[in-house]
């Protein structure tokens, strides 16, 4: 199994979880990250550090948000590694109320 990051991350990307993570599995675009399936060990410490819930172990993804495991999927090996906290994006308070958080 993995953990997925949903499409809450975009135009967040508060980096809250990656410094939690055992196996450094968070890769990251400009505009949010992606986890690597093939590194995450399922220990769901970072699911309690996103501030906008954007994290969901696979087999609980919501119906309408399923398309972001294959994404997860792809993405990640294509983006460098995200091991330390970063400013969130000048969009994130906004983007967060917009979320309802
Ligand atoms: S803490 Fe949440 S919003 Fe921030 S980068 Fe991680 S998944 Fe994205
Ligand atoms: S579940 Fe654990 S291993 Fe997987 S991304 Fe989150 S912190 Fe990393």
């Amino acid at each position: 199994m993995t953990y997925v990051v949903i499409d809450n991350c975009l135009k967040c990307r508060y980096t809250d979880c990656v410094v939690v993570c055992p196996v450094d599995c968070f890769h990251a675009s400009a505009e949010m990250l992606y986890i690597d399936a093939d590194e995450c060990i399922d220990c769901g410490a970072c699911v309690p550090e996103c501030p906008v819930e954007a994290i969901y172990p696979e087999d609980e993804l919501p119906e309408d948000k399923k398309e972001w495991l294959p994404i997860n999927i792809k993405k990640a090996p294509e983006l460098p590694v995200i091991t330390e906290k970063e400013d969130a994006l000048p969009t994130a308070e906004e983007r967060k109320k917009e979320l309802g958080y």
